[in-house]
């Protein structure tokens, strides 16, 4: 079984055919799927999903891509939702730093990341990090509030060496579509060199396609091509692999079974 630990169910490129989307997913394994929130804008929708699809589970956040629309008093809805729905909300998610958007207020993306961290750590939930290019500001900012309701690096692509700072820390690296392509040598080197317990799988569907699909949407049901990816990498059998990242992706989320 997978477990797709980070797709975007909720957005418009589904409207029109999830359910076959979903089943495509099945077919091949995927038997949960964790749909993060971006902005006030979206929460509904994945809670709405996840009501609907028993597979489909959510993560409430605020996404440093849509910063502008955030407002102070989202912040105050993310606790009522860890109040009010706490069994239901699975992470806090996705947040985090994104040093490629430069059109972005870097202090107001820092404060937004780090306040919801902190409410994160307040009703110890997991949280699913986006991050680029900043690292090293998030490493320091889960050291400094000592959280350690673990989480996840949304399709991770560092070195060996942040690979380890954050699996010290108690998160884990979400292995995307990078992976399957030619020139990933760097993302190779961290899934041979760290043990398994660090990973989980995911697409980030419809966005990141996989090798060779960049003209179409992607899918959860191209996760596989990750995993195939990966066991190319490692010496444990494929049935080893997908059952340890299945009972990762579990122990991320605080899932029993
Ligand atoms: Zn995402």
């Amino acid at each position: 079984m997978i477990f797709d630990t980070h797709c975007h169910l909720d957005f418009d490129a589904f409207d029109q055919d999830r359910e076959v989307v979903l089943a495509r997913a099945a077919a091949v394994g995927v038997a949960r799927f964790m749909l993060p929130g971006v902005s006030v804008n979206n929460w509904q929708k994945v809670r709405d999903l996840s009501a609907q699809h028993e597979r489909c589970y959510y993560a409430l956040g605020l996404h440093p891509y849509f910063l502008n629309q955030h407002q102070e008093q989202d912040l105050i809805l993310l606790e009522q939702e860890l109040i009010k729905n706490s069994s239901d909300m699975h992470a806090v998610g996705e947040i985090g730093l994104d040093g490629h958007l430069k059109h972005l207020d870097e202090k107001r993306q820092y404060y937004f990341f780090y306040q919801q961290l902190k409410l994160a750590k307040q009703y110890n939930k997991p949280v699913i990090l986006h991050v680029r290019h900043r690292h090293e500001k998030i490493v320091n900012a889960v050291k400094e509030l000592d959280f350690v309701s673990g989480g996840v690096i949304h399709a991770f692509s560092g070195s060996v060496e942040v690979a380890k700072n954050y699996v010290d820390l108690g998160l884990k690296l979400g292995l995307g579509s990078v992976l399957t392509y030619t020139n990933s040598r760097k993302l190779r080197a961290v899934v041979k060199s760290l043990p398994l317990s660090s990973f989980v799988l995911e697409t980030d569907a419809p966005d990141m396609p996989m090798r060779g699909q960049f003209d179409r949407r992607n899918e959860p049901c191209f996760i596989t091509q990750v995993l195939d990816a990966l066991c190319c990498e490692r010496k444990e059998s494929r049935e080893k692999i997908a059952e340890a990242l299945w009972k990762n992706s579990l122990s991320l989320f605080g899932m029993e079974n």
